[in-house]
């Protein structure tokens, strides 16, 4: 017999908490499906990262991203969410009650709201994730201002990466490691960055592993040529990586619209109410919120204030459509 709840939250980063605060307080009694590793941690990529110092509210230095977390999920809770820290296998949205299996459990329930997130693509060298905020960062916007008057190493040849290297040089000298001469990055963005005198390039040079201090933190990368098979090391006192981003989308494959990217498209266009913003997707009743819809801003406030969106669609959707 499967356990029904009126609203599931799939993921629990600051845009599920947000949801489970926001449909808790609706007196929903939201479900959390927290997650347990298999699409990051649970808690989502601020249980990553060390000082967030642009979350508004906390000023003095910022807030640990762990504790941050921690109070969004007690928050949510004092409101009547439950965390469960289970990864969900399976899901079926073809019909309501819609249908979400975790190992051991089958769940139904009237609304979904999907808050898996997306993680950062990383060079897959063993211990990688262990190194993020030691040194090694994700997101220049989140960390760049802990590198004032220092010098930094960005990889990668996208549009991002030239965005993180612009922005890291309001902070830092900045040497942007490539593995080809071709960039996939647009035409301004690249002549952006090189007309920045605080930008060197270094091109053809493929990334194989991190240089690591005593403590363990990062002190630069491990390089081959990729003409010449040279290998050498590039020093640093930081790096960031910016080779794409990877939505954890692979269970809602076949059920919900998502763009070429893997993205889940929501919107207006995806079947919510004409002319405003939604979290809605292609499924009535299933709701996105945060970074697995949203490719382009991808901070922390954002995914919270897409979260709010997600619970205010589903509890209007729930007000006309029935439990
Ligand atoms: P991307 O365009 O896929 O670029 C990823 C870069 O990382 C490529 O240069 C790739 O090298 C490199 N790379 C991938 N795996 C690597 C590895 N293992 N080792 C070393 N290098 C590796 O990703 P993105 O820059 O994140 O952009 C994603 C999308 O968002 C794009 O459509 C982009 O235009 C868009 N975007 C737009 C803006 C904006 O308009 N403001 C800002 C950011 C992103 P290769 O080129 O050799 O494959």
């Amino acid at each position: 017999m499967a356990e029904h709840h009126k609203v599931l939250v799939i993921g629990s980063g600051p845009a599920g908490d947000t949801a489970a605060l926001y449909t808790g307080r609706a007196n929903l009694k939201p479900m959390v499906l927290a997650g347990f590793g298999k699409g990051g941690p649970p808690g989502g990529q601020l249980m990553l990262t060390s000082e967030i110092e642009n979350f508004p509210g906390f000023p003095n230095g910022g807030i640990d991203g762990k504790e941050l977390m921690g109070r969004m999920q007690k928050q949510a809770e004092e409101f009547g969410a439950t965390f469960k820290m289970v990864d969900v296998e399976r899901v079926d949205f073809s019909k309501r009650p819609f249908h979400v299996s975790t190992d051991d459990t089958e769940y139904t329930a009237d609304v979904v709201i999907v808050s898996t997130g997306a993680r950062s693509r990383l060079l897959g060298v063993p211990g990688e994730e262990k190194l993020i905020s030691r040194g090694l960062h994700t997101c220049a916007t989140c960390d760049g201002a802990f590198y004032k008057k220092k010098k930094v190493i960005v990889i990668g040849g996208g549009d991002s990466a030239m965005e993180e290297g612009n922005y890291l040089t309001h902070f830092a000298d900045v040497a942007l490691v490539h593995r080809r001469e071709e960039f996939r990055a647009s035409k301004t963005m690249l002549d952006r960055c090189f007309k920045n005198p605080k930008m060197t390039f270094k091109l053809n040079e493929q990334p194989l592993s991190y240089l690591l201090r005593p403590n363990g933190t990062v002190r630069g990368i491990h390089v081959v040529n990729t003409k010449t098979k040279i290998e050498s090391d590039i020093e640093a006192d930081g790096v960031f990586i910016a080779i794409g981003h990877i939505p954890n989308t692979d269970l809602f494959k076949g059920q919900l619209k998502m763009n070429e990217d893997g993205y889940i498209i929501t919107g207006p266009w995806a079947g919510g109410p004409d002319g405003h913003p939604s979290s809605y997707t292609s499924v009535a009743g299933v709701f996105a919120c945060g970074d697995v819809q949203d490719h382009t801003y991808r901070q922390a406030i954002t995914a919270a204030g897409s979260g709010c969106m997600a619970a205010i669609d589903a509890e209007r959707w729930l007000g006309e459509h029935g439990g």
